[in-house]
């Protein structure tokens, strides 16, 4: 069958392959892909500078954003039936003892960094005609969903970061009224979906035109964006107000800090994007410190998610759907057919999320 692979480590390597077909254990479901979206990390797997084929392979099938139809099913997979629309996990655990949370589900929280993940780390992933996989990492999405479900593993990355947000402010009596998010990519404009669902005021800062179409699209769900080129990030509380959750989304290191600002006494910095190159920044650590121990404020990082994170993603899409029709269409800007699968790989204006389709 055909898949759209790369040799890891080799830049540019991607290419269309002839691979074999999935092997589909007996309790496993066999899925047709539809579609695979491309985000930052196959960019970085494409460069060469990320990802790990399985041992066995000397190559990686890549796509770990993959939505897909049923074309069998093995064993007993409750409620999932051929022909029903589905999304995977990425994540598969460590196989270590030690690893307290892989060996209670909680693989997205792996403390021996030997999980792998499927089109990223050892196991190969969705952009190929068909995978098998166990019916419980996958996720059912609605028919009336499917024009929108290759947006459900990006959006449960953020589900998972929300999640934690606020169960780790559990600390105390919290009620945010006031969120920033920094880049207005598809994991910021999640992000910022979901915090406009709980009913919390949101700013989206980005490097684009206030009025552009991010600014209208953020907007028809009731955030505000604003551009960095005008608005330092250092500088947003003072124009909007204290911040109770900063949302970092655009992995570029040195805002980290400028981000940090922000906080209300209390607040979340919650850091989402992973970084590349090498930058440093001069921070006066003692204003730095003393800031974040005075007003009890909170920087913490957030990786990959839990299945329970891409359950809560079918029910959140399906209300910002109702809230705001159109919104996650808007997001989904482009798609390329499989036999054109490079094309997904160059940058056009107004680009939010390119899905590969796996039809030709
Ligand atoms: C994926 C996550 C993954 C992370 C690190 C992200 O692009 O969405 O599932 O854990 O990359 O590999």
């Amino acid at each position: 069958m055909k898949a759209v692979a790369v040799t890891p480590g080799v830049a540019n390597s991607i290419a269309m392959r002839d691979v074999l077909d999935p092997q589909v254990g007996s309790q496993d479901v066999l899925v047709k892909v539809a579609q695979v979206g491309i985000c930052g990390t196959d960019w970085e797997i494409k460069a060469g500078t990320y990802g790990a084929a399985p041992p066995e392979s000397g190559h990686l099938v890549i796509g770990h954003e993959g939505l897909g139809i049923v074309a069998e099913v093995g064993g007993e997979a409750e409620g999932l039936a051929v022909g029903d629309y589905l999304v995977a996990t990425v994540r598969r655990p460590c196989p270590q003892d030690r690893c307290l949370p892989c060996r209670s589900g909680q693989n997205d929280m792996c403390i021996t960094g030997d999980y792998s993940e499927r089109g990223i780390k050892s196991l190969h992933g969705y952009t190929a005609e068909y995978y098998g996989e166990h019916p419980q990492r996958l996720t059912k999405i609605p028919a009336e969903l499917a024009a929108v479900g290759v947006l459900l593993e990006p959006l449960s990355v953020v589900e998972k970061a929300i999640r934690q947000i606020f169960k780790i402010q559990e600390r105390l009596p919290w009620k945010p009224e006031r969120a920033v998010v920094l880049g207005a990519g598809a994991i910021g404009l999640l992000g910022a979906l979901l915090l406009r669902l709980r009913g919390i005021e949101t700013h989206v800062l980005d490097r684009s035109e206030v009025g552009g179409a991010k600014s209208q699209l953020i907007s028809r769900f009731g955030g505000r964006h604003l551009d960095t080129r005008e608005m330092p990030v250092s500088q947003v509380a003072e124009e909007v107000g204290d911040v109770d959750i900063v949302l970092e989304a655009t992995g570029f290191a040195p805002l980290v800090f400028e981000a940090a600002q922000n906080l209300a006494p209390n607040g979340v910095l919650c850091l989402l994007g992973v970084s590349a190159g090498a930058h440093g920044v001069d921070v006066e650590s003692t204003q730095f410190n003393n800031r974040m121990v005075l007003g009890n404020r909170l920087i913490f990082g957030s990786v990959n998610a839990n299945l329970v994170d891409f359950r809560s993603g079918v029910g959140h899409m399906q209300q910002i759907s109702q809230q705001w029709p159109g919104a996650l269409e808007a997001m989904l800007s482009r798609q390329t057919s499989i036999d054109d699968f490079q094309s997904a790989f160059e940058r056009r204006p107004g680009d939010i999320k390119v899905a590969i389709r796996m039809d030709p």
